[in-house]
């Protein structure tokens, strides 16, 4: 891990009157997997909706390495940061190669100016995520676990130093969330990005994070590696769930199993 993508300075958020975050303080380490967890409603995806400047300018700073969030234009943004959002649906036609070649405008002037060198990312992309056979597809005929790879392969071609994800793994099966997450995974080793991921299965957390966040009620109740944050009692208190750790032989961390009754 190396010095901070991102930092998180006192950020005061309401929606409407209802306060959500006071004073909320979190770093992002650079070349990390990091991932935020917490119960529903607790606040995951405000705080990277913070990120995308979408939402009104908050109190308190979001700092990026250059400065402020807040006084990056648009497409530098789109440049430094790329967000795989919660599974949603597009409402037009396009296909899948341009979904993905979406990636690439931020670091073009025209849109129709995409240069060799952006349809050869484009097309990397599209391998990586397993997708070169569905190019030509429409988005909106593809299934759900195939959308989320070309939303995925779309923040690839961006080739932004910081990658958020709203839970990215949520709809697909188990070989299709093992080859995304461990794609993730090397992208973080490779130095090639920063990844900050909502997660909510508690043992892929255990098994990928370099750091996780715990989030509860809009505050974040413990930051650190996976044995500092995944305790029983800390999972036990936030998630209202007893729970038992177990580390099996040859493995640091734990894996959590729920007891349901
Ligand atoms: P999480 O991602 O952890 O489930 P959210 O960030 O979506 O949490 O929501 C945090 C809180 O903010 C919840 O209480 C939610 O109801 C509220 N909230 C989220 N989006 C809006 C909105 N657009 N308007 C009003 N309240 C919202």
């Amino acid at each position: 891990m190396g010095k901070n993508v991102a930092e998180i300075r006192d950020l005061n958020w309401s929606y409407r009157d209802k306060p959500l975050f006071t004073n909320l303080s979190a770093t992002f380490p650079s070349e990390a997997f990091i991932s935020i967890v917490g119960p529903n409603g607790s606040g995951k995806t405000t705080l990277l909706r913070h990120f995308l400047k979408i939402l009104p300018p908050p109190k308190g700073a979001i700092l990026l390495e250059e400065g402020d969030l807040l006084a990056y234009p648009q497409r530098d943004l789109a440049k430094y940061i790329s967000y795989v959002p919660q599974q949603s649906r597009l409402e037009y036609d396009f296909t899948v190669y341009e979904c993905v070649a979406m990636g690439r405008y931020a670091h073009e002037k025209r849109l129709a100016s995409l240069s060799q060198n952006d349809h050869a990312l484009i097309k990397e992309a599209l391998e990586v995520m397993n997708l070169s056979s569905l190019s030509t597809r429409l988005a909106t005929e593809l299934s759900g676990g195939e959308y989320q790879r070309v939303l995925i392969a779309r923040a690839l071609a961006q080739q932004s130093r910081l990658i958020l994800l709203d839970e990215p793994v949520s709809n697909l099966d188990l070989h299709h969330q093992r080859e995304i997450l461990t794609l993730l995974k090397s992208l973080v080793n490779q130095k090639v990005a920063t990844v900050v991921c909502v997660l909510h299965d508690l043992n892929t957390v255990s098994a990928f994070s370099d750091l996780v966040i715990m989030m509860d009620r809009g505050e974040i109740v413990a930051e650190g590696s996976v044995k500092e944050v995944l305790t029983k009692e800390r999972i036990e208190e936030v998630y209202h769930v007893a729970v038992e750790l177990l580390y099996p032989p040859g493995r640091e961390q734990p894996l959590v199993i729920p007891k349901w009754n």
